[in-house]
């Protein structure tokens, strides 16, 4: 929950600077791509615990068989049956795709700066 206020925080500045960026000063790109850099930053570690447990930090292998309530905030928990052990649950592997993500535009973002200032000069 903290992770994705974080992220979801980090990724409006980043296009704020990115606007700024291509339409008053070319340095903004740069602190874009940096602020991008640290928003996958935050997204480690990826885990495959991370199933187990809720967004609370609640491991839910101590759970109630009966219940679908999370014992310690009271949210759902949804199971989820994978067909191989040592596969990330699919939350993480959304989150580790995101982060890709991320990183590839950043290092675009660099190349974009690199590029405008080579230009300018
Ligand atoms: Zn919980």
């Amino acid at each position: 929950m903290n992770r994705t206020l974080c992220t979801g925080f980090l990724l409006a500045v980043c296009i704020a600077c990115l606007i700024v960026g291509f339409t008053y000063n070319h340095f903004f790109i740069l602190v874009g791509a940096i602020v991008l850099v640290i928003t996958s930053a935050i997204q480690f570690p990826f885990r495959e615990e991370e199933g187990w447990e809720c967004s609370c930090g609640y491991d839910l292998s101590y759970m109630h068989k009966q219940s679908t309530k999370c014992p310690e905030c009271g949210k759902t928990a949804q199971l989820e049956w994978s067909s191989m052990a040592g596969e990330l649950p699919r939350k993480t592997a959304k989150r580790l795709y995101q982060t890709v993500f991320f990183m590839v535009t950043s290092l675009v973002l660099f190349l974009i700066f690199a590029v405008l200032v080579f230009f300018k000069q």
